[in-house]
């Protein structure tokens, strides 16, 4: 291990925080950690309330086609393999969501729904995955009443709940990642990796960060200590000299010089019910009326064994000060917005600014992962090009 490298501040102990500090740490550079929450793990983060191993901020599934990832985790981690599986209310009745041939049986009568599982079927073949704006542009009209319908009551409703805008001005992106299924696969998701840290997210990031290299200061904003003059950083009033990893919002980071990124937020309530289970599975979407989009019961995902369960309802929010910035609104606007931050933020010498906050992306954890392991490593590379030179 190399000696005396550099100093490397980590603003943010979420997913991409958690990560780039180890495998920097394991390459001996010294890591601060600056987390404003008083916890680590960021929106993954997971902790227990009446013996369930509640996720505070909303259902973490873990997926994964990248075998590098997964190895990486099980590090800090067991795993156990679970397949994510999701009802959604439509017409009175719980329907497999994505929405697939089971769905069809479930809502149709047998002679209509044979026809409709057939008509899918030839004109897009068995085990595919149509995002709804395809489906609706099929010509035949059987297969046309059938996207009508599950736009209407599969996307219409939540999605409008969930962005507090209508459907039509959501990146297309957004409501292809649940596409409508030719097959009765009723699984969530279709990646190669489906699991599950056996003591949650929590307990393994801290194993995660658990190295004489990395210290963390929680309860602390960043923006208290990093400041930005001309193209240079300060920490505490002195010139940097380290590195900075950023993985906040990079309106906030430059005081909303051009504007705010527009964000939607959530509010959780977590509802304790004296019984032993109350969802026929850990995911309930409800589509087409309340004012949730979902209902969660985590202890069905770690299958704990308590008398007592705890349901999770998401309200989304706009995104207004001191709410949580859960979703970046994808659009061409807040792109080419994000844009003049980014391009301020690459002028700035040290400055690396990953994550789904600082990249302003729709990212899942892995997605996240990646983007960490492949910044440390460059970051390390670039290290050992400077010290040899
Ligand atoms: P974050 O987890 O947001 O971490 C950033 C951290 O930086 C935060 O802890 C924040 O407090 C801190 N911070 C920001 N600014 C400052 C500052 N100035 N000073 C100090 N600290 C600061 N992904 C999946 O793969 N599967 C799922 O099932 C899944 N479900 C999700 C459900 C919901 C409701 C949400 C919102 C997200 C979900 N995700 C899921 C996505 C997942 O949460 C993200 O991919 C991941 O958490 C991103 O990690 P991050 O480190 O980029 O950001
Ligand atoms: N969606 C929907 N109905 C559903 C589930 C999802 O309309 O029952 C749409 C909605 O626009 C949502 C998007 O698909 O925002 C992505 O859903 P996902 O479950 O991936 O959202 P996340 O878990 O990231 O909140």
């Amino acid at each position: 291990m190399r000696q005396n490298l550099k100093q490397v501040f980590i603003i943010g102990a979420g997913v991409s925080g958690c990560i780039s500090a180890r495998i920097l740490a394991e390459a001996g550079f010294q890591v601060v950690i600056l987390e404003r929450r008083d916890h680590i793990a960021g929106n993954a983060y997971d902790y227990y309330q009446d013996n369930v191993l509640l996720h505070k901020y909303g259902p973490h599934l873990f997926h994964t086609n990248n075998e590098e990832v997964i190895t990486f985790l099980q590090w800090f981690s067991e795993f156990f393999p679970y397949e994510h599986r999701v009802r959604g209310e439509i017409l009175g009745k719980l329907v497999p969501i994505p929405f697939n041939f089971q769905s069809i049986d479930i809502l149709f009568g047998s002679e209509q729904a044979a026809v409709l599982k057939s008509k899918l079927q030839e004109a897009y073949g068995l085990d595919a995955q149509i995002p709804i704006g395809r489906l609706l542009q099929s010509e035949d009209p059987v297969i046309c009443e059938l996207a009508d319908f599950v736009n209407r009551y599969v996307f219409m409703g939540y999605t409008t709940k969930q962005w507090g805008i209508s459907p039509d001005q959501v990146d297309r992106s957004v409501m292809e990642r649940v596409p409508v299924r030719t097959s009765y696969d009723d699984r969530y998701f279709k990646d190669r990796f489906q699991m599950m840290p056996a003591e949650g997210y929590t307990a393994m990031f801290r194993r995660m960060l658990d190295h004489e290299n990395i210290a963390i200061r929680l309860g602390c904003d960043a923006r208290e200590f990093l400041k930005i003059e001309g193209n240079q950083l300060f920490f505490d009033g002195a010139r940097m000299d380290g590195f900075v990893i950023y993985t906040g919002s990079m309106d906030e980071l430059f005081e909303w010089r051009f504007g705010r990124l527009p964000y939607r937020s959530l509010r959780f309530v977590h509802e304790k019910h004296l019984k032993e289970k109350v969802l026929p599975v850990v995911q309930v979407n409800f589509p087409n009326r309340y004012s949730y989009t979902r209902i969660s019961e985590f202890k069905l995902l770690q299958r704990e064994k308590t008398e007592n369960t705890i349901l999770t309802y998401e309200y989304p929010i706009p995104c207004r000060d001191g709410d949580i910035p859960y979703y970046p609104i994808e659009n061409q606007d807040n792109r080419k917005l994000y844009n003049q931050y980014a391009e301020l933020a690459g002028k700035i010498p040290g400055l690396y600014c990953i994550g789904r906050l600082a990249e302003y992306r729709y990212y899942n954890m892995d997605q996240v992962i990646e983007k960490a392991m492949g910044l440390s490593k460059k970051i390390i590379e670039e290290e050992y090009t400077w010290e040899t030179n």
